[in-house]
């Protein structure tokens, strides 16, 4: 579907929030700006009822540069990450007073300079508090659903916001975004988006919303009795002594508070798809990752794999030009890796979950152990298996394995940072060598595009 008509979804968003505004409860700037700072990965309706009691105790930026910082840390503890946040309010109120004369400047460049305060806090306050059209705001919601429509394959909320700023009149950016938030956080939800009667039905790609080509799942369609933290059939089996232990059980619980106060990658019914998409039994090659993508739309459960539509992170780009290099397989038009974990690539995080926007906020939760403990049943397979280890974090693993009956093969890691060393590593046919030697099928790469 082409790009949908920008003039038509305005139309249609102004129908249905005609006075889009944001739902922070603020009456200065400076209070908005304090809202916008505490409302980082926290619901409006939270930091309205902190600011309740906070906006009488530090009435102008003055007293907020005054607090005590312990005091004004256990004020907004329930908004989360409250420490950052007590710091960012206290030294971007500093720096009101010293360099702005108490008020928040009406300029994005004086907004940039203070401590905390990226494009997206200070465009909602020069948009909302000057109606200076700065930008657009982008926050989680405004990235999902500009994804889902097809505006932008971006990640990175500047570069989906430069996207946006393209397409979208700067005389409705002050809208545009307001009532971007509002579709986002009561229809195009992350978890189970509305699309019927949804106003962008017929226009919408939906990108990313149906990863196996099934209706859009809504939360609320989940029945009851679904336990997304249930592992798929064939590893349930096999690792049915590690989720008795108590550490998973904490794992979960842990998880699963999260989820409720927080945005986390990929979605609950992505958890596991490694494990889904390649049965103990069909693994033949095992390639681990670190982390799952933590911006927005990216992670559905592979290491290195994005959604479809979603533009490829560079530790992918170098993947496939490797790949290019190596084997002469043309650069894919998608990220999207399920082929290659459906012909028996084990695609594994050493961690299954993360907090969006915070690289590595879910290690040492017990993610780890229960990786480990996925490594050491495969390593216990009669017939060999090739191990792919990329990077310092991955090789670590390599006392788990016994490389008198299976492969590892182990190169740098395609990250930007070492891309130089990967280059050049040839893992590709290396592996296909290597199921060769295993008398195995080669793994065919191709991904289309
Ligand atoms: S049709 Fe679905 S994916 Fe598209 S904007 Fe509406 S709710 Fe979101």
């Amino acid at each position: 579907m082409p790009k949908p008509s920008v003039s038509v979804l305005l139309q249609r968003l102004r129908k249905a929030h005609p006075s889009a505004r944001y739902e922070l409860d603020w009456e200065t700037p400076v209070q908005l700006l304090v809202a916008t700072i505490l409302a980082a990965q926290c619901r409006d309706s939270v930091v309205n009822q902190v600011t309740k009691k906070l906006f009488p105790k530090y009435p102008d930026a003055k007293a907020f540069a005054n607090a005590d910082l312990a005091e004004l840390e256990a004020m907004v503890r329930s908004t989360g990450t409250y420490k950052v946040k007590a710091k960012s309010i206290r030294g971007a109120c500093a720096r009101l007073v010293e360099s702005f004369g108490g008020q928040v400047p009406r300029r994005m460049e004086d907004m940039l300079t203070l401590p905390g305060v990226q494009r997206k806090t200070a465009n909602v306050v020069l948009n909302s508090a000057y109606d200076i059209a700065s930008g657009v705001i982008v926050d989680t919601h405004v990235a999902r659903v500009s994804q889902r429509l097809g505006l932008s394959t971006e990640t990175k909320p500047d570069a989906i916001e430069r996207d946006l700023m393209e397409v979208v009149p700067q005389r409705d950016w002050t809208f545009f975004g307001p009532a971007m938030v509002l579709h986002g956080r009561y229809v195009c939800t992350a978890k189970g988006p509305k699309c019927g009667g949804c106003i962008f039905e017929d226009l919408c790609d939906q990108v990313g919303v149906d990863v196996q080509g099934s209706p859009a799942v809504s939360h609320d369609d989940v029945p009851m009795e679904t336990d997304l933290f249930e592992l798929p059939a064939s590893w349930r089996h096999v690792l049915r002594d590690e989720i008795e232990k108590p550490y998973f059980h904490q794992l979960r619980a842990f998880v699963e508070a999260e989820r409720r106060d927080h945005e986390v990658f990929p979605p609950a019914r992505d958890m596991f798809s490694a494990l889904e998409l390649t049965a103990y039994d069909k693994v033949k090659v095992l390639l681990l990752g670190q982390d799952p993508y933590h911006d927005v739309g990216q992670a559905h459960g592979l290491c290195f794999s994005v959604r479809p539509g979603i533009k490829p992170p560079p530790s992918l780009v170098n993947m496939f030009k490797e790949l290019r290099d190596d084997l002469g397989v043309g650069i894919a038009s998608t990220g999207y890796l399920v082929p290659w974990a459906k012909q028996g690539i084990l695609m594994l995080n050493a961690v299954l979950t993360v907090r969006a926007h915070e690289p590595n906020s879910h290690k040492d939760r017990g993610w780890e152990q229960l990786t480990d403990a996925i490594l050491s049943k495969v390593n216990d397979k009669s017939e060999p298996v090739v191990f792919v280890l990329w990077g310092s974090y991955a090789q670590k693993k390599a006392k788990l394995i016994d490389d008198s009956r299976h492969i590892i093969l182990k190169a740098a890691h395609p990250s930007p940072l070492s891309a130089k060393l990967f280059m050049g590593s040839k893992p590709f046919s290396g592996i296909n060598q290597a199921l060769r030697n295993n008398g195995q099928r080669e793994i065919d790469w191709t991904l289309g595009g």
